[in-house]
C-alpha cells in the first residue's frame, strides 16, 4: 500500500463504545503500514469518531470540524475523515456543506477505511460508506489500545440494537444488533491479561440479550471470568428489562466478577417510561434492584437518567426523584432530553418541555445525585476493600488511585504500588467522588 510513512490520528467522541472503535480503527489502519500520531498537527490522515447521541454532542464536532478544515487549508495533504455515529446519520449534508471532509464511514464500513484513504491520497475523490450490516462484529480483530501501559480495557462483545427506546438514535446509526464469536473475546480477554492489563469490561448497548450459538450473556462472563482471578470483569450496560436472575447467581458466584451493575433507569415514572418504550414499569425496575440486592448486598448500583422527556410532568418528575432516593444510586449520568430526528419520539411526541424546566430539573437531579454519592460513600468509611491500582493521583505525585470491585475511586498513599497491582485499603475520608484510603 505504500502508507509506510504515513501516520494516522483519530480523535474519540462520546460513549465506550467508540473509543473501541477507534482501537479497531487503528488496528485496520497499522495493519497497512499507517504510523500512530500523538495529535491532529502533524498527522497524514485524521478521523474523527464521532456521537450522534445528542445534539450538544454534534455541535461539538460541527465546531471541530471547521478548525480541522482550516489546518487543512494551511496542509492540503492532510486527509479528513468523519467516522461513527454522526457520519452514519449525516453522511449527505457533510459532503455537501463541508468540502474539507474526504472521508464519511458510518460503524460497520470500517474495514473499507485503508482504501477509502488510499483514494483520498492518489486525488480518487471523496469517500463514502455508510452500509450498515447484519453480520459486521470485527470479531477477528484485536484492538490496538490508546493507552498501551494500561490497567483496564474495553471489549467489545457485540454492535448495535434492537430495543429502540423512543428517544434514542442508536439503533439508526448503529443498525440491528448482532453477538461476536465468544471464541474470539476470550482470546481479547486472555491476550490482554498477559499484556498485564487487570480489567476488562465488556461492552453493548444491551449485554443481557448477547446470545451466539449456545453462549448467552452469564456464560460469556463465566468464561472470561476464569481467565484469571485477578482478572476483574466488568460489563455495560444492562437493559433493566433482560437483567436475569441467572446473571445475578453468576455474579454472585464469582468474585472477580465486579460488585457494580450500571442499570439506566432513565426515569422513575411508569407513563414516561412507557412513552419511552422502555418496556419495564417503576414496579419492574424496582423489583430487579431488589433482586440484586439480594444476590449482592455489597454491589453498587448506577444509572442513566433523562431530564424532561416529552410529556414529563411534574408529577414524573418526583417520580423520578424518589426512585433515586429509594434505590441509593453511587453513581449517575445525567442528561436534558434532545430530541433526535428521526425517532420515534421526534416523529409522534412533541418536545414539549421547555428548555428552562429541562435545566431546573436537571439540577435538582444532580443536587441529589450528590447528596447520594457522599451518602454512600460515607458509609463506605471505616470499610476495607481491595482496590486495583490504575495510576498516580492527579493531585499529589505521593499518591496513587485504584477502584473498588464497586468502581469507587479510592485515593492512597503512593508506598511502592504500581498500575495493575492489587491492595487492601481501610476507608478513612471521602468527598461525594472519591475515598480516601490507607493501606493495611
Ligand atoms: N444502551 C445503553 C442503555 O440503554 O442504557 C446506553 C445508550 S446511550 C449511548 C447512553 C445514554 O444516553 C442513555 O442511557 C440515555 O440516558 C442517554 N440518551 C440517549 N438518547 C438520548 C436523548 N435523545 N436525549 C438525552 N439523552 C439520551
Ligand atoms: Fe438506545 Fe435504548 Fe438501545 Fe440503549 S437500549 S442504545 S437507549 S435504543
Amino acid at each position: 500500500m505504500g502508507n509506510n510513512n504515513k501516520t494516522i490520528y483519530i480523535e474519540t467522541y462520546g460513549c465506550q463504545m467508540n473509543v473501541v472503535d477507534s482501537e479497531t480503527v487503528m488496528a485496520i489502519m497499522t495493519a497497512e503500514g499507517f504510523g500512530r500520531a500523538d495529535d491532529a498537527l502533524g498527522a497524514d490522515v485524521v478521523l474523527l469518531n464521532t456521537c450522534s447521541i445528542r445534539e450538544g454532542a454534534e455541535q461539538r464536532i460541527w465546531h471541530r470540524l471547521d478548525e480541522l478544515a482550516a489546518q487543512k487549508r494551511r496542509r492540503p495533504g492532510m486527509v479528513l475523515g468523519l467516522i461513527g455515529c454522526m457520519a452514519e446519520r449525516l453522511a449527505e449534508r457533510i459532503v455537501a456543506e463541508r468540502p474539507a471532509v474526504d472521508i464519511v464511514a458510518g460503524p460497520d464500513a470500517y474495514r473499507s477505511l485503508p482504501m477509502l484513504v488510499g483514494e483520498a491520497f492518489t486525488g480518487g475523490g471523496r469517500g463514502v460508506n455508510v452500509e450498515l450490516s447484519k453480520e459486521e462484529t470485527y470479531a477477528e480483530i484485536s484492538p490496538v489500545r490508546l493507552d498501551p501501559a494500561g490497567v483496564s480495557a474495553f471489549v467489545a462483545i457485540m454492535r448495535g440494537c434492537n430495543n429502540f427506546c423512543s428517544y434514542c438514535v442508536v439503533p439508526y446509526t448503529r443498525g440491528r444488533e448482532r453477538s461476536r464469536d465468544p471464541e474470539t473475546i476470550v482470546r481479547e480477554a486472555r491476550e490482554l491479561f498477559d499484556a498485564g492489563y487487570r480489567e476488562v469490561t465488556l461492552l453493548g448497548q444491551n449485554v443481557n440479550s448477547y446470545s451466539h450459538e449456545e453462549v448467552d450473556f452469564p456464560e460469556l462472563l463465566r468464561r472470561v471470568a476464569a481467565i484469571s482471578s485477578l482478572l476483574r470483569v466488568r460489563f455495560a450496560t444492562s437493559h433493566p428489562k433482560d437483567i436475569s436472575d441467572r446473571l445475578l447467581e453468576t455474579m454472585a458466584a464469582t468474585p472477580n466478577i465486579c460488585r457494580a451493575i450500571h442499570l439506566p433507569a432513565q426515569s422513575g415514572s411508569s407513563h414516561v417510561l412507557e412513552r419511552m418504550n422502555r418496556r419495564y414499569t417503576r414496579e419492574w425496575y424496582l423489583e430487579r434492584i431488589s433482586a440484586i440486592r439480594r444476590a449482592m448486598p455489597d454491589a453498587a448500583i448506577s444509572t442513566d437518567i433523562i431530564a424532561g422527556f416529552s410529556g414529563e410532568t411534574p408529577e414524573d418528575h418526583a417520580a423520578t426523584l424518589s426512585l433515586m432516593r429509594e434505590v441509593g444510586y453511587q453513581f449517575a449520568f445525567m442528561f436534558k432530553y434532545s430530541e433526535r430526528e428521526g425517532t420515534r419520539a421526534a416523529q409522534t411526541m412533541p418536545d414539549d418541555v421547555p428548555d428552562e424546566v429541562k435545566t431546573a430539573r436537571l439540577e435538582e437531579i444532580i443536587a441529589l445525585q450528590n447528596e447520594l454519592s457522599l451518602d454512600s460513600n460515607h458509609r463506605d468509611v471505616g470499610r476495607e476493600f481491595e482496590i486495583l491500582v490504575e495510576g498516580t493521583s492527579k493531585r499529589s505525585a505521593d499518591k496513587v488511585f485504584g477502584r473498588t470491585s464497586q468502581n469507587k475511586v479510592v485515593i492512597v498513599p503512593r508506598d511502592d504500588l504500581r498500575p495493575g497491582d492489587y491492595v487492601r485499603v481501610r476507608i478513612t475520608d471521602c468527598s461525594s467522588a472519591t475515598l480516601q484510603g490507607e493501606i493495611i
